[in-house]
């Protein structure tokens, strides 16, 4: 799926900019590719809530997942109230609501196993803290486990970068809690596309700790696959996991995020103004600091999804210094705040609506108030083509997230 469908023909229901636009037909697309690999492989699929939490979508997701993981009391409360269902826990339609945080204050406990199915801990010092109030609700208790391998090109996003915190790696310290846990959280991958990475990175957890997993219920192997880029081979993956499943006698989960809604969203913006610095300049009324910040975080720029409604994608220049080149700049005052530096068919004017590609997750999840700049309302294209007005922020929305 690409964000191309996410922008069609002009539409007098939408908003004035900037917005997101969200496209349920494409996160259904990608929603039945995930139903696909869980139907092919018997794994369970979890949406990440830190990756996507716009809830205003869960509907059309419901029904292809069997539930959330989350990172937090919010999240998992999030979870259990928009996406969990009140179908009894032994229904196949249950959905699960995971709890995982890489660390929990105590007060947050009694709330936390409220809302969760399972709860899965980031330490041993965590599980042993927490593990007999867990227990005594009867709620399945996991532990992360760090393999000290991954595949993720981003040290800042390597969960097993050195001294890593996320989760355990001795095998004999987690050989000795292995009474107190039914299964084991593994998450070391990142945008991976890559088949052969992901199942060599998983024959190599499998040598290492083998022994552990065969004496478990449930694995839960992260997110940060990305098989829903379309030559991924996902028929293999699905046998990869099948076989895993059976080697060790255990219910395979995974936690999908970025591949729930990829390209199934885009921001909305209009051109303010135009300059000239040695390269044609556009500034627009969004800022890639407030509301696309994982992209500076990870110093990547923006793919153009659409100008003036048309769609066209076009991806940010790497190397070629042209001066006719056009910079198109976030409107907050962070020098640095660029979308990207691309190759446009013609010249931006004031008024010109551009659209980013890609802008669903980690990117609403982050959204923030920097420079009191306008927030983007939330518009949902709606499966029958309709259009939602989920959200619009206004003055008093900015004033609330301070005092
Ligand atoms: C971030 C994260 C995910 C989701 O990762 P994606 O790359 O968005 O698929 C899943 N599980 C855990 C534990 C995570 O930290």
């Amino acid at each position: 799926m690409n964000a191309k469908n996410s922008v069609k023909t002009p539409d007098a229901s939408l908003p004035s900019t900037p917005y997101y636009l969200l496209d349920e037909a494409a996160i259904v697309a990608n929603m039945q590719i995930i139903a696909r690999l869980c139907e092919l492989s018997g794994a369970k699929a979890l949406l990440a809530l830190k990756c996507f939490a716009t809830w205003g979508v869960f509907d059309v997701m419901q029904p292809y997942l069997h539930g959330t993981t989350s990172s937090s009391l919010n999240e998992v409360r999030l979870g259990h109230e928009t996406f969990g269902n009140n179908a009894d826990v032994n229904s196949k339609d249950k959905k699960e609501t995971h709890a995982y945080s890489v660390a929990y204050s105590a007060d947050e406990i009694p709330e936390v196993l409220s809302y969760a199915d399972k709860i899965i801990f980031n330490s041993i010092s965590q599980l042993n803290a927490f593990k007999d109030q867990a227990a005594a609700q009867g709620i399945p208790v996991g532990l992360r486990l760090n393999p000290k391998t991954s595949n993720s090109s981003f040290i800042i996003a390597d969960p097993a970068r050195p001294f890593s915190r996320l989760g355990e790696h001795d095998k004999d310290k987690i050989a000795a809690v292995l009474n107190d846990i039914t299964g084991v959280m593994i998450h070391n991958n990142c945008e991976n596309d890559s088949f052969e990475a992901f199942s060599e990175s998983l024959a190599d957890i499998e040598a290492r700790f083998g022994d552990i997993l065969e004496q478990l219920e449930w694995v839960s192997l992260g997110g940060g696959i990305h098989f829903i880029a379309p030559d991924y081979p996902l028929e293999k993956l699905a046998e990869r996991l099948k076989g895993f499943s059976e080697t060790y006698g255990v219910q395979v989960y995974l936690e999908p995020g970025e591949a729930s809604i990829h390209g199934a969203g885009s921001l909305v913006t209009t051109v303010l103004d135009t300059m000239h610095n040695e390269k044609n300049l556009a500034v627009v009324d969004a800022s890639i600091e407030a509301h696309m910040l994982d992209l500076l975080i990870y110093q990547e720029p923006a793919s153009i999804a659409a100008i003036n409604n048309d769609a066209i994608e076009i991806k940010a220049i790497d190397k070629n210094n042209s001066s006719d080149n056009t910079i198109i700049y976030g409107r907050s005052c962070l020098a640095g705040d660029i979308f990207g530096e691309y190759e446009l068919p013609s010249n931006l004017k004031v008024g010109d609506k551009i659209a980013f590609g890609n802008a669903a997750g980690y990117t609403m999840v982050k959204k923030n108030w920097f420079n009191g700049v306008n927030m983007p309302a939330i518009v949902i294209r709606r499966l029958d083509g309709s259009i939602d007005i989920q959200r619009e922020f206004d003055y008093q929305d900015y004033k609330a997230s301070l005092s």
